[in-house]
């Protein structure tokens, strides 16, 4: 059986519980150990799919095509490997399969609880997990914080499974320790609370990664010990740091590896950091900037973090930038902006690449379009992906090929030109509201044509990207957009989808059918990434 370490959040979210979790798995598999690891949203959402990004954070794709939370991005480029769909549940996918069980006389007549029923389904899912991953350690992270209704039957779950096998488990806590301006001092309580509330469900957490603004001092870690149960030597100090991919570092120079093998008494195996803390020290002297733009619609929300909703394509940026020695500077620009006053399109030149990123409906669409024909007109290094590719064939149409009002169906379903449409077998998904994980979802496979820059990236003929649409490049007029010298440089073999377009004569102007950043790591940034930095470094000097 796997070892499990369990990661709890307390005090608060947002502390960082996801690239804690990540770069715990990290520190033990540089020791040689398999891991994986697991994220519990506790929604009941069956999967993160229906989530408003800018509400709950990107929605990432797996090869496998599960639409997942954000973490499990994180997981995959921490740990450098595709994580499958096993790997993530929600409260609403479980209570799912219980009640499809239920249904289908599973359990034999006998009454269906939500204790101990849903405890074991959540367990019977770590299981098949870690059996899927052949690993000998499975960090779970649950999602939310202890204390809440929201995620106690999954701290149920774990508390079974310690019952029987009390050596193979382990909690860690992700707490948060605040510094009240007007008190200037470190406050511990919230902790001592926090693990008050995991003591309530049975629970004794044997970690603490303290999180804090700075390190925690001997004082303190003395009293979370004292108060909270726990050896000094476990109590993790984890202070803001600026660059996330430091943390596995910090967390060995703190010795929570050897502390966590210790527990389980396992031998540390040999240990293979190198790559990792030599891209880190590079990466810290790096000053050099390259200003990049996103241009998007989710601005005008109200509170919420736009880094959450976009983290995977912000992260591809840095992995791309750092490759070629620059620091990325990325700023927000409002797309319903240049529909309201199009002078501010100017704004677009102080960039050194503009990205228009994937996404739905109609709200800011008109701003993005003008904003791709400006970047094709001003030869400014532009990366269209996915609704940014879609959007960029439309402007194509309109503007270099005069099909007046061409649009993608979903904005104008009676556009005479339906450049983009949507895929029939989607129609009757559409007709009859069957929207939960139906899109055309994961890996698909893309033949590349010689010759383009595409190519010239991947310098490879087939390739495999993830995808997350309904929506295509209208077949009927491709024949018209290559005779205007749009590229089609990669194809879907099975069913001759276009998946990537070029223009020829510009620096760098490639849309996307898919989500290349899903794919990208830092010590392997994306291809494509890879090349539309490069171009932007060297076509064009910041203002
Ligand atoms: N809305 C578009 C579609 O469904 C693009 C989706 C996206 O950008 N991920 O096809």
């Amino acid at each position: 059986m796997s070892k499990y370490i369990f990661v709890c959040g307390g005090v608060m979210s947002g502390v960082g519980k996801g690239v804690a979790t990540s770069s715990i798995a990290q520190i033990l598999k540089s020791r040689g150990f398999r891991v994986t690891a697991v994220k519990i949203d506790p929604y009941v959402n069956v999967d993160a799919g229906t989530m408003n990004p800018t509400e709950h954070g990107e929605v990432f794709v797996t090869e496998d095509g599960m639409e997942c939370d954000q973490d499990v991005g994180n997981y995959e480029r921490f740990l450098s490997e595709n994580i499958p769909r096993e790997n993530y549940m929600t409260t609403g996918s479980v209570y799912q399969t219980v009640i499809e069980r239920e249904r289908n006389l599973g359990y034999e007549g006998n009454q269906v609880q939500v204790v101990p029923h849903i405890p074991l389904e959540v367990i019977r899912r770590l299981d098949r997990a870690s059996r899927k991953a052949k690993a000998d350690i499975t960090v779970v992270e649950i999602g939310g914080t202890v204390g809440e209704y929201e995620n106690i039957l999954f701290l149920e779950a774990a508390r079974i499974m310690h019952l029987q096998n009390p050596n193979d488990i382990i909690f860690v806590l992700v707490s948060y320790l605040p510094i009240p301006s007007m008190i200037g001092e470190m406050k511990t309580k919230p902790t001592q609370h926090a693990v008050r509330a995991m003591n309530a469900t049975g629970l004794q957490p044997n970690f603490i990664i303290a999180r804090s603004s700075v390190p925690l001092d001997t004082p303190r870690k003395r009293k979370l010990m004292l108060y909270c149960n726990i050896p000094e030597k476990n109590i993790i100090s984890a202070p803001d740091i600026k660059f996330i991919y430091e943390i596995p570092t910090n967390f060995e120079k703190e010795r929570l590896g050897d502390r966590i093998l210790e527990l389980f008494d396992l031998k540390s195996k040999r240990r293979d950091f190198g790559a990792w803390d030599r891209f880190v020290t590079r990466v810290r002297k790096i000053r050099k900037p390259i200003k990049i733009g996103i241009v998007g619609k989710y601005f005008g929300t109200g509170a919420f973090t736009l880094a959450d909703s976009y983290i995977s394509v912000i992260e591809a940026v840095k992995h791309a930038a750092w490759h070629w020695g620059r620091m990325p500077e990325i700023s927000w620009l409002d797309a319903e902006a240049y529909e309201k006053n199009p002078r501010r399109l100017k704004e677009l030149t102080a960039y050194q690449g503009i990205i228009v990123p994937g996404g739905f409906g109609s709200r800011g669409v008109e701003g993005k379009i003008r904003a791709i024909e400006f970047c094709r007109k001003n030869r400014i290094p532009f990366l269209g992906l996915c609704y940014g590719m879609q959007l960029a064939t439309v402007e194509f149409a309109r503007n270099v090929c005069q099909m007046k009002n061409a649009h993608t169906t979903e904005v104008n379903p009676s556009t005479k030109y339906p450049v983009i449409h949507v895929m029939p077998e989607q129609l009757v998904n559409i007709r009859e509201k069957r929207l939960g994980g139906s899109m055309r979802l994961g890996a698909y496979t893309c033949e590349l044509k010689r010759g383009t820059k595409s190519y010239e990236a991947y310098r490879a003929r087939l390739i495999s990207e993830r995808h997350r649409h309904r929506y295509e490049l209208n077949n009927d007029y491709r024949e018209a957009f290559e005779k205007k010298g749009l590229v089609v440089s990669g194809v879907n073999p099975e069913r001759n989808l276009v998946e990537i377009i070029e223009l020829k004569d510009h620096p760098f102007f490639v849309g996307t059918q898919f989500h290349p950043e899903f794919k990208s790591r830092p010590l392997n940034p994306h291809p494509l990434y890879r090349e539309f930095v490069k171009a932007a470094i060297s076509k064009r000097k910041p203002r």
